[in-house]
């Protein structure tokens, strides 16, 4: 593309009371030799962007540098088809948190200014990514429980085909054996409707369902997913765009349970599901004879929120156990009904079905644990209540509840991250010498994944799908593939059914989205993909083995294989490879380099260092940016360069800041780890693990390692970034010099 640039200031917001505007031109005539450099008060409005758009009609000015705010705001104003556009962030990062009219404002806005130049030399407009095969707008849902179904017929009523596959004979899954639910508006256990939803499924035209079937195998990628189902023997491919797996829980095994909870001693001691599953058609009984129940106990929390069992809380077993015990209420009114729990959590309105159980009569004892006694034909509970502060016993019991929590069904199977670990460091392969953490991946026959990654979708804590439960719930390390219900984590049947409607949103935005040629979340619409100049491929495998989302698969003679519409263009294949030697249009080692070289370094004696922020564009930027809009003051020696992640982050950029002066380095990412926050899940830990060996660079240099820092920041953090800067910089300062400057 034959670039015309244009740069234009805003002098709107404070930004002309901080800085000198007219300077701020000269550096881009003078020094980028920009035909067209103009300034306006208030270039975010009509007649702003206005004199933007008669620039790229009359004088065809196509790559645009704005100097005025974020480029976290007014994107839609600032939007210009077939256009590079660069934000020069001189509001919230400059004139909102330096010290107005100083000298150092000015040099880190004509900083910014030079940058950005830098970079827009560097960049080409992307183009979208079109597979030669057409798009498939049909939508997988694996398991055909509530969530599933629900999946289903949403996906449905908004025009979508689906191909639903059960692996049961019948659909319905746990619900199937459900007599009444308890859900909104919790005034008293309701008929379960269940069938109402089965009928409506098996009616739609645009739902083809599979029951006794299961997946065998899921190959291609977003768009272009290649399924095939075997039922019965016979198999059926279909193409599908995205996939939803509802594929739900299964109760946690009640013969794990620690023995004084007595499961086993006694057939009327069973769990809440083994209830449901009881009496799921007439009389609540006991086990053992069929007597009516005239005692009973629920005991909750049976292994549940207890490291050694399941250590979190499955959130619907105290409303079952409500639900439970009214039916029993219901069938015989003067039962004496016991509820042994640590906590009842009945959030919200589930309170209303607290008070109703209360009002029934059912009676509620605080023990954190209770023992269940099992003796020839009679049953007891010995408690010690919290509120009376004395030991209760519970006896001629005829029937004890354990309230056992949910599992996932992903945690069923091997973890095959673990078979191939045991596997290498017995054949002692390169890979092993990646240091890349693996991902526990378990061979559960649910998705049959064709990924070199794995047959299923990576897991984190407790064996739940990968999936970010605030900023980007239902997604999963593999791009098109979204969790919903219990699969994803425990819930009800309200939340199921809206996680059932999310997961679909996601698999349809996907679809949209990839048919467009654009990114999924959360870089939504981006349209440029990762680029690899192959001829200096070394096969070292580094990308295949980095990129968090298994976009990039390997041909027999180990050549990297992009999958671009897997890929959700974070740029961690770009900071992995050593040869340099993959890139987007918008965003390449060079062209961070060049903005790195752009950045004035004064002479020692000057006494003004320079400190290179790498900040992750998802938080750090965004705290950066906060911290300009609360008027904090952070110190003026640093320099912010925006990364898609932190993982993206390649250490040659470590080595040119240092060659070229720059003082010091911190890298400003996300939290990783379990609870991470990295909108990439594993860049910033990715990016931490490259910058341990950053000192081997250092050291050939013979420079301090404490000059390239990393810290984990999110958006809300912003009130301790100033100090943490400052606190750098300071560090910096008492170091000494770069010895580089001025080479
Ligand atoms: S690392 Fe990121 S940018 Fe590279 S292929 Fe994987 S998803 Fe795409
Ligand atoms: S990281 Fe670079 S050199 Fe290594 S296999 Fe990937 S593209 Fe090739």
């Amino acid at each position: 593309m034959e670039k015309k640039t244009a740069v234009y200031i805003c002098s709107g917001c404070g930004i002309g009371d901080a800085l000198d505007i007219e300077q701020l031109g000269k550096v881009a005539r003078d020094e980028g030799s920009i035909p067209i450099c103009r300034h306006h008060p208030n270039l975010c409005s009509q007649e702003g962007a206005g004199l933007i758009k008669k620039d790229i009609e009359e004088e065809a000015a196509n790559a645009l540098i704005i100097a005025a705010c974020s480029h976290r705001v007014m994107y839609d104003v600032f939007d210009f088809e077939n256009c590079i556009v660069d934000r020069v962030n001189l509001r919230e990062q400059v004139a909102w948190c330096h010290k107005p009219g100083d000298e150092n404002t000015q040099m880190m806005a004509e900083d910014y200014l030079r940058m950005s130049m830098a970079k827009v030399k560097n960049m080409e407009l992307p183009e979208a990514y079109k597979p030669e095969a057409e798009i498939s707008r049909d939508i997988l849902v694996v398991g055909g429980g509530l969530t599933g179904m629900t999946s289903a017929l949403a996906a449905a009523k908004a025009g979508y085909s689906v191909v639903l596959v059960e692996k049961a004979p019948e659909l319905g899954g746990f619900q199937r054996n459900v007599k009444q639910i308890a859900t909104f508006p919790y005034k008293a256990p309701q008929d379960n409707p269940l069938g109402d939803l089965i009928e409506a499924v098996t009616r739609h035209e645009k739902i083809t369902a599979y029951t006794g079937a299961s997946v065998e195998k899921t190959a291609g990628s977003p768009g272009l997913f290649d399924v095939t189902i075997s039922q019965n023997g016979s198999t059926s491919k279909h193409r599908v765009g995205a996939v939803v797996v509802a594929a739900g829980w299964e109760p946690y095994d009640p013969k794990k349970l620690d023995a004084k909870l007595g499961f086993g001693t006694s057939p009327n001691v069973i769990t809440n599901a083994i209830f449901e599953e009881s009496f799921k058609e007439g009389h609540i009984a006991r086990p053992s004879d069929g007597k009516d129940i005239v005692n009973a106990a629920f005991l909750q929390c049976a292994g549940q929120r207890d490291a050694r069992h399941l250590p979190y809380c499955s959130t619907v077993c105290c409303t079952t156990a409500l639900k439970q015990a009214l039916r029993i209420k219901g069938q015989n009114p003067d039962a004496n009904i016991f509820v042994v729990y640590k906590e009842m959590r009945t959030p919200g309105q589930a309170e209303d079905l607290y008070r109703k159980a209360q009002e029934a009569g059912v009676i509620f004892i605080r023990c954190q644990d209770p023992q269940v006694m099992a003796n020839g034909g009679s049953l007891a509970v010995e408690a010690e209540d919290e509120m009376l502060g004395e030991v209760v016993l519970l006896d001629s019991l005829d029937l004890v509840v354990l309230a056992t929590g949910m599992v996932p069904v992903t945690a069923f199977g091997k973890d095959i991250a673990k078979e191939e670990k045991e596997k290498k460091e017995k054949e002692k392969k390169e890979e092993e010498e990646l240091e890349v953490p693996l991902d526990v991946i378990r061979r559960s026959n649910i998705l049959n994944l064709e990924y070199r990654q794995g047959p299923e979708l990576p897991a984190l804590r407790y064996d739940f799908p990968d999936s970010h439960f605030i900023c980007f719930p239902y997604e999963s390390r593999r791009t098109g593939i979204y969790a919903a219900g219990c699969v994803r984590r425990p819930m009800g049947i309200g939340s199921s059914k809206e996680d059932a409607a999310g997961a679909v949103m996601k698999a349809i935005q996907c679809i949209e989205l990839t048919s467009r040629g654009a990114a999924v979340h959360p870089r939504a619409g981006d349209l440029s993909f990762p680029e690899f100049a192959m001829q200096r491929c070394t096969q070292c495998k580094r990308c295949t083995v980095e990129c968090p989302f298994g976009a990039i698969n390997e041909d027999a003679e180990f050549n990297p294989l992009p999958q671009p519409t897997r890929c959700r263009r974070c740029g961690v294949c770009m900071g992995a490879c050593p040869e340099r030697i993959i890139s987007f249009k918008n965003y390449s080692v060079a062209m961070i380099g060049a903005m790195i070289k752009a950045i004035e370094v004064p002479e020692e004696d000057e006494e003004k260092p320079r400190i290179l922020v790498l900040a992750c564009e998802n938080d750090a930027y965004g705290a950066l940016d906060m911290a300009g809009l609360h008027r904090m003051n952070y110190n003026p020696w640093v320099r912010v360069i925006p990364m898609r992640c932190l993982g993206s982050m390649n250490l040659v950029w470590i080595a040119d800041s240092m060659s070229r002066g720059i003082d010091g380095v911190i890298l400003l990412g996300c939290k990783h780890g379990d609870d991470y926050q990295c909108h990439f899940v594993k860049g910033s830990e990715l990016a931490d693990i490259r910058l341990s060996k950053v000192s081997e660079t250092l050291d050939r240099l013979a420079l301090e390692s404490d000059r390239v820092r990393y810290e984990t920041v999110s958006i809300i953090d912003y009130d301790r970034l100033p100090a943490l800067l400052d606190e750098f910089a300071k560090k910096i300062d008492e170091i000494g010099p770069n010895p580089f400057k001025g080479w």
